[in-house]
């Protein structure tokens, strides 16, 4: 069984804070009129919808879409019930769970039932990404535009990039429950970059 948990991405999508300069732009380059053929530019910022975010983001100087490996963007992941949730994560939402080394950590928030963009959407707070830098887990996805708000400098993005642990942010879980799965996000391969878009599956 196959979970497609990445967002669909069009030019009415839902974008961080209804940015306008955040929504892609399609434009039809070749017609079959005008040139035989159809073709399509697309113009969009690389945290759109569903995507990883790389070290350069928030760490001056970090790496960048080049040296990432891309063996820990397949692998084992477990999905975490946090519906009950109304505000963030905490290192206390998390003490009772059984989280791994090498995992890699989906929260399932009310935010995957969002139907336009959340200004207080659920994130992870910086003592949640503290003790899952701890715990050594090889990513950590949210079902949110950006993994943290409200927090002066990110110290979740820090916290985690510094650590190499990659950050999966956009995804939708309304479709899954909480269980182990395989997960693949792989991006395309631009080179030099800061984020980007990726197909996220579960495979159960
Ligand atoms: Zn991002």
């Amino acid at each position: 069984m196959i979970y497609d948990i990445s967002v669909a991405i069009h030019k009415d999508m839902i974008v961080y804070k209804n940015r306008d300069k955040k929504k892609p732009r399609f434009k039809q380059s070749a017609t079959f009129e005008a040139n035989g053929v159809y073709e399509t530019d697309i113009c969009m910022n690389l945290h759109t919808g569903t995507h990883i975010d790389f070290p350069l983001h928030t760490i001056k100087d970090g790496k960048t879409s080049n040296k990432q490996d891309l063996s820990t963007l397949i692998g084992p992941a477990t999905v975490y019930d946090m519906m009950h949730l109304d505000e963030k994560i905490t290192a206390d939402d998390l003490k009772d769970l059984d989280i791994k080394k090498g995992d890699f950590i989906l929260f399932k928030t009310k935010n995957s039932l969002d139907k336009t963009f959340n200004f207080e959407f659920i994130y992870v707070d910086h003592t949640a990404a503290k003790y899952l830098a701890e715990r050594k887990v090889r990513g950590v996805g949210i079902d949110a535009l950006g993994i943290e708000r409200a927090q002066p400098d990110h110290p979740t993005h820090d916290t985690l990039l510094n650590q190499d642990i990659i950050i999966l942010e956009g995804i939708n879980l309304s479709m899954v429950k909480a269980d182990s799965y395989t997960l693949y996000c792989l991006p395309l391969k631009i080179e030099n970059v800061e984020a980007l878009p990726v197909r996220a599956i579960l495979q159960k």
